[in-house]
């Protein structure tokens, strides 16, 4: 399912507006994830996640100062990032990874790419949205 995008170049805000950032990359997946603790992160039935393949960390237009970052202490990797003023989610850089996690209803631009699947599907709420033809994994896509 790899797709061969243009280099994206998008934009993005909080909802109270103090943070502003921009993100450069190639799209690399864009998927609802139905577990847990993306549940909990969001309060919403499921995460909505575009993955950019970057070369660096997002570039904070403003608020830097303002974004508090949370890693889930028995995770291996599972972390968050929001906007202490109003707590929206903001994207999140794994450098040891080299891609950006975009929490995709912060973009102020349009998504590359539209999403692929559903994953964590195993771990959803029963009362999740779900109607749809998207494929459905159980736990993590098949990587490709
Ligand atoms: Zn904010
Ligand atoms: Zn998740």
């Amino acid at each position: 399912m790899s797709q061969h995008a243009e280099t994206s170049n998008l934009t993005g805000s909080c909802l109270c507006g103090a943070v502003r950032f921009r993100v450069q990359g190639q799209p690399l997946r864009f998927y609802h994830c139905h577990c847990q603790r993306c549940r909990k992160a969001n309060g919403t039935g499921h995460a909505t996640n575009l993955l950019l393949e970057t070369s660096g960390d997002v570039e904070w237009i403003s608020g830097a100062e303002l974004i508090q970052r949370f890693k889930v202490p028995d995770a291996e990797r599972f972390s968050t990032a929001f906007c202490t003023t109003c707590g929206s989610p903001l994207p999140r850089y794994y450098a040891a990874r080299g891609f950006t996690v975009i929490p995709a209803g912060v973009l102020d631009s349009e998504p590359p790419i539209m999403p692929q699947a559903r994953i964590f599907f195993g771990s959803r709420a029963a009362w999740s949205c779900a109607d749809d033809v998207l494929p459905v994994h159980d736990t993590y896509a098949p990587t490709t």
